[in-house]
């Protein structure tokens, strides 16, 4: 599933590559997604031109000039190929294609956990996906009081409510394994317990895992443009996700008797933490 960096990188070269082009066709080949794709997708879609794309948490947001924006969502396995001339064919799983006078973009996506809807833009804050959602993990209105503040009352353990998307929203399993280790914060402390200090390491964590997820995306930025759509996530070197048994990079106990980095089942997710460093 793409995460906040992924996405983050999918919107970077999406709006690199079609930023004010014009659509001059879009078609839907199959609208049974969860949220299906509406009937008047292409009614609302076809001669608009593309005047800014954003981020909304995992969301991107594609604004046109007839005051409709898109909001696009990649689920589990969606993915946005972005070519430069017309493919030859479209492969299975093309479930939509937006033909511009900038190049081709194509929403594949095998499971169909993704979706595609349009709405008015002066009502975007009003769609559901976008109604109780927490501060971006980069706006600067997410502070240690803030966190604090939220955290205060819930027992649940720290790694839980960072998936709590009311509370940070975009941070998914991977980062929020990797940011608590970061900051040195055991997953399985009850959130009230955290101070003041540890929510500023938290949120320092989480900005500084993120942000070097983005920037290592940037990197196999150009997959995206590839002709042939290849894109595959990020091969992150993670510290501690799918790292059972290993020792951490900056593991100060023996292996052999702490036996590394382990794996728990939080809230029906799996967290990865050291036991010697985070507490
Ligand atoms: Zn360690």
């Amino acid at each position: 599933m793409p995460e906040l960096p992924e996405v983050e990188t999918i919107k970077n070269a999406l709006d690199k590559a079609i930023k004010g082009a014009k659509i001059s066709d879009t078609k839907v080949f199959c609208r049974k997604f969860r949220v299906p794709i509406p009937n008047c997708f292409e009614q609302k879609t076809i001669c608009a031109t593309i005047t800014n794309i954003k981020r909304i948490a995992k969301y991107i947001v594609v604004e046109l000039d007839n005051k409709y924006s898109i909001v696009w969502h990649l689920g589990m396995s969606g993915k946005i190929k972005i070519c430069e001339s017309v493919p030859q064919n479209l492969q299975k799983h093309d479930h939509a294609v937006f033909y511009t006078d900038k190049g081709i973009i194509i929403f594949n996506d095998t499971r169909r956990f993704g979706m595609l809807d349009i709405v008015e833009s002066a009502k975007l804050n009003e769609h559901f996906a976008f109604k109780n959602l927490g501060i971006d993990p980069f706006d600067e209105k997410l502070t240690a009081k803030y966190l604090k503040h939220k955290l205060k009352n819930k027992k649940t353990p720290v790694k839980v409510a960072l998936l709590d998307q009311s509370i940070i929203n975009g941070i998914g399993n991977i980062y929020a394994s990797e940011a608590l280790y970061s900051a040195k914060i055991s997953p399985l402390r009850e959130s009230h317990t955290l101070s003041l200090t540890e929510c500023e390491s938290l949120i320092k964590a989480i900005k500084e895992t993120l942000t070097k997820a983005i920037k290592a995306g940037g990197s196999t930025l150009r997959d995206y443009a590839k002709p042939d759509g290849s894109t595959g996530y990020f091969q992150n070197e993670h510290c501690v996700y799918n790292k059972t048994g290993q020792a951490c990079p900056n593991c100060i106990c023996k292996l052999k008797t702490a036996k590394g980095i382990k794996k728990i089942m939080q809230a029906g997710r799996s967290t990865f933490y050291c036991q010697t460093l985070q507490k």
